[in-house]
């Protein structure tokens, strides 16, 4: 079954249990994060936070590799992916979230909020080479 991320004609309507044996391809679409999403995931402590201009946490985390690219005016984060467009928070073997008690509220709320609610860009998984 053809699947295109950027195509919301190829995503499946979601149904429990999919997760199990999909190729994670929803982890493959860029992740908008704020600040509380930071602190979650331990990227940012509460004193950095409060005390730090978002830009400077920002620029500290591009280094790190972490967040690849920041709104300035609305302060949000998109995480890093890598070159194949897979997040730098996903397993590239298993296909399974390495951050998953203290992932994003974007990924929590998938697929009920997102681009097509309720309906999610599933295709089964693909073995690792
Ligand atoms: S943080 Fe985890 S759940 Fe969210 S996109 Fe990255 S790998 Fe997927």
């Amino acid at each position: 079954m053809f699947v295109d991320v950027d195509r919301l004609d190829t995503w499946s309507q979601y149904k429990s249990g999919m997760c199990d044996r999909c190729h994670a391809n929803c982890c493959t679409m860029p992740v908008e994060v704020r600040m509380p999403d930071l602190i979650r995931l331990g990227w940012v402590d509460a004193f950095e936070a409060e005390h730090s201009p978002a830009k400077n946490i920002a620029k500290r985390l591009s280094k790190a590799g972490l967040v690849g690219h920041f709104n300035f005016k609305h302060e949000i984060f998109t995480l890093a992916r890598r070159a194949n467009g897979d997040c730098r928070n996903l397993d590239p073997v298993t296909r399974r979230c390495t951050v998953y008690d203290v992932r994003p509220s974007t990924c929590r709320l998938h697929p009920q909020v997102g681009p097509k609610p309720g309906h999610c860009p599933y295709g089964p998984r693909q073995v690792q080479r």
